[in-house]
């Protein structure tokens, strides 16, 4: 196995305790807004040792730090329309691992998700225009659309927005995510496999502000809503 470089500094259990508490003031109104003030900024001038990597859906209303409620230098961010796996996100979250010591990593989709949605039009009979990057990027959330689609229509594969309950669909693309995050990285699957890192996928809700935890991989203890 790969060594990590820099060696957690606290358990994923401690890492996932403190952002989820995070994630509760926020939900509750009640932000304490850590870390954001100039002492924070000059002691990270020469070093950043975030506990917790996130990979979340570029959407405007998942700015991270206020919804976890956490300043500077406690979060390795990488975000992309739909949190679709390319090579550039694998690496940072190894890189936040392997050379920051995160013990955490968190894979943020949410419900309400416009890559969603347009992935679920590119699954249909009339599929929108949109630019082959767009096209390109979707294409990785078309299998969550397509099993879910056929497990409950049999008559055509070709989705129908209006009948396909579309949070359902971003659930089985996160827990896709982070399969795919763990088999194109060795680092970060051999980190779980010593114990020293969780993966866990969250879907937020816009409404509440609640980041739900759905699936986990590695040592944490949590209450996980039913994927289905
Ligand atoms: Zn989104």
């Amino acid at each position: 196995m790969t060594p990590p470089h820099t060696a957690p500094r606290v358990t994923p259990q401690q890492a996932w305790d403190t952002f989820a508490a995070g994630n509760d003031r926020f939900v509750a109104g009640a932000s304490a807004h850590p870390n954001q003030n100039v002492e924070r900024r000059s002691e990270l001038v020469n070093t950043q040792t975030p506990d917790v990597a996130l990979f979340g859906c570029s959407d405007s209303r998942l700015a991270a730090e206020i919804i976890f409620d956490c300043g500077l230098g406690d979060l390795f961010i990488a975000r992309n329309m739909g949190h679709v796996v390319a090579e550039s996100i694998t690496a940072s979250m190894e890189y936040a691992v392997t050379e920051l010591g995160a013990s955490l990593i968190v894979v943020l989709a949410h419900d309400s998700c416009g890559a969603v949605a347009a992935a679920i039009d590119q699954s249909s009979r009339t599929p929108s225009e949109t630019t082959a990057s767009v096209q390109n990027t979707l294409a990785p959330i078309q299998p969550a659309v397509q099993q879910l689609w056929l497990r409950n229509n049999t008559d055509t594969p070709y989705a129908d927005a209006s009948k396909i309950d579309a949070n359902a669909v971003g659930r089985i693309h996160l827990a896709a995510t982070v399969n795919e995050l763990l088999r194109t990285s060795r680092a970060i699957s051999d980190a779980v496999d010593a114990g020293k890192l969780a993966v866990v996928g969250c879907q937020y809700r816009l409404t509440e502000g609640r980041a739900v935890p759905y699936t986990v991989v590695g040592p944490v203890e949590l209450e996980l809503a039913p994927l289905d």
